[in-house]
């Protein structure tokens, strides 16, 4: 969803995987097969250094698909090279030209058409890998399975949960275990599958093991659907996202729980501010 108020396809904070998909599919419909004319580059450090030299030599070509991997935007140019984007905690990209306040990469097309890499806290990242080096790229290597491919599955998680001490929300938001699930929707599937957020991995019982996956599924499924979800100051509000209309606990500690009426409680876990019922979980 394109969100007028902001120039984005989403509203901050920090983009999830819905978010991430969404700005995909955005640039899939407004990037694709427009030569490339004009590059700027900020002189900023992001996550790491921009690669200058590279993202300026990518004037002439055309990007040709845009694909996801987990948080990773790939956007690939007809040349067989890819632009690696990570959105970070607050990046985004608009469609519009370079120039406002954090910009840090610039696109301008031959047709007039623009797209600007904006990112004001700069855990963002832009890279330019050659042809093949996504193979070896790091940021790449060591990726559990996508929560909405096949191979994330029950039998899946029952085998990733076995012997595993760790509590469940924490082992759900391991990309080894399963790419691109956050601290919104692992708080939102685990609400849904009826499980404490704390309970160790293996203590689960095996079928809610099997719901919880397909939970996952669903509350990812239904946010990308929504264009993601918004976030402000942990209220939900502004444009943007609308699935923060179905949140069940993230951000609502105190407030009723939809089903039992029981106020939501939060607690920190693994550094991450964590919202459950305490008597539907
Ligand atoms: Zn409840």
């Amino acid at each position: 969803m394109f969100d007028a108020s902001t120039g984005g396809f989403y509203t901050l904070p920090m983009p999830e995987l819905p978010e991430v998909e969404t700005v995909r599919s955005a640039m899939e419909c407004h990037l694709l097969g427009r030569p490339i004319t004009r590059v700027r580059v900020s002189t900023k450090r992001l996550r790491e250094p921009l690669p200058r030299a590279a993202l300026r030599s990518l004037v002439g070509d055309c990007f040709a698909a845009a694909r996801r991997r987990a948080k990773f935007l790939l956007l690939d140019l007809q040349s067989g090279r890819t632009l690696l984007v990570h959105l970070g905690m607050s990046g985004n990209l608009l469609l519009r030209p370079w120039g406002t306040k954090h910009d840090h990469v610039g696109f301008e097309f031959a047709d007039g058409g623009a797209v600007a890499f904006n990112d004001p806290r700069r855990f963002g990242l832009v890279l330019v890998l050659g042809e093949g080096e996504e193979d070896t790229c790091r940021y790449l290597q060591n990726l559990g399975p996508e929560p909405l491919s096949r191979a994330f599955n029950a039998r899946y998680l029952q085998a990733q949960c076995q012997r595993r001490k760790s509590p469940i929300k924490n082992l759900i938001m391991d990309n080894h275990t399963v790419v691109g699930v956050g601290n919104i929707y692992a708080s939102e599937a685990l609400f849904r599958a009826r499980i404490h957020p704390a309970t160790p991995a293996a203590a689960i019982d095996p079928l809610r093991l099997a719901l919880l996956a397909k939970e996952i599924k669903k509350v990812l499924r239904v946010a990308i659907d929504q264009g993601g979800t918004t976030i402000s100051d942990y209220q939900g509000s502004g444009a943007g996202g609308r699935f923060q209309q179905r949140l069940h606990v993230y951000g609502r500690q105190g407030e009723d729980c939809r089903v039992c009426d029981a106020p939501i409680e939060s607690f920190y876990l693994g550094g991450r501010n964590t919202f459950y019922c305490p008597s539907c979980q």
